[in-house]
């Protein structure tokens, strides 16, 4: 399998064509291997239109979520970015290839040691990873120009939001535990925030202090 023409073929079919433009992302998603952060028995579809298994009952999320949600940040190159729920470490990876650095939380030991493999493979040194509940943000290295929720949360918590530099973007799914709306929130010099709904989504859930319990 040539995954660089897969690669590209993901990039015109499930990205250009559907509506993304941001030159930064699409080279990002055309530079970053995701073949690396599945499961070498899934490497075959790791170019594929959907989200994919990872263990532990959690998913590297459709390419297409990844390109959307990082183009709704509107990156420039040198911002600071906080995201929650690391996951395989493919998000973060496409984070680090466009902005300055990024912190990244994931709740689960197991996914987290992995996911910092794939990234040192790719000598993305600019990630910072830390096992925990991210629900409560990483406050020692706030503010944020920009945060990212990739997993589905009951409701923002305000604990992110306060961590937000002013003029910052926050993406996140919010929803019941079956369908989601991605809102991006945008934080105003006075402290205020601007909600905009993106698309229907569907993430696993948010699990924490201020996201579902385990249970729900
Ligand atoms: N961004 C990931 C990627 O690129 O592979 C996909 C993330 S997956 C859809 C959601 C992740 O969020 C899971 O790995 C899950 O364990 C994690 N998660 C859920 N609640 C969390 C929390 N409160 N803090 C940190 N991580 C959390």
């Amino acid at each position: 399998m040539n995954y660089e023409i897969a690669r590209k073929r993901m990039v015109e079919t499930q990205l250009v064509a559907r509506g993304i433009t941001d030159r930064r992302v699409v080279e990002a998603m055309l530079k970053v291997p995701r073949h690396i952060f599945v499961e070498e028995a899934m490497s075959a579809q790791a170019y594929s239109d959907s989200a994919l298994p990872i263990g532990e009952k959690q998913t590297i999320s459709q390419p297409y979520m990844v390109a959307l949600m990082t183009e709704l940040l509107q990156l420039k190159g040198s911002e600071r970015v906080l995201e929650i729920g690391t996951g395989s470490g493919y998000q973060a990876a496409i984070l680090a290839t466009i902005a300055g650095r990024v912190y990244t939380i994931e709740r689960i030991r197991s996914l987290a040691l992995r996911a910092r493999k794939a990234l040192d493979r790719l000598g993305l040194l600019n990630v910072n990873i830390k096992i925990d509940d991210g629900t409560d943000g990483w406050p020692d290295e706030a503010p944020f120009d920009a945060i990212i929720v990739t997993a589905g949360a009951p409701d923002i918590p305000q604990a992110l939001v306060s961590q937000l530099k002013s003029g910052g973007r926050m993406v996140i799914p919010v929803g019941d535990q079956y369908e989601q709306t991605l809102v991006r929130l945008t934080r105003r010099e006075d402290g205020s925030v601007y909600r905009e709904n993106s698309v229907g989504c569907r993430f696993v859930k948010l699990i924490g202090k201020f996201g579902w319990t385990a249970e729900d």
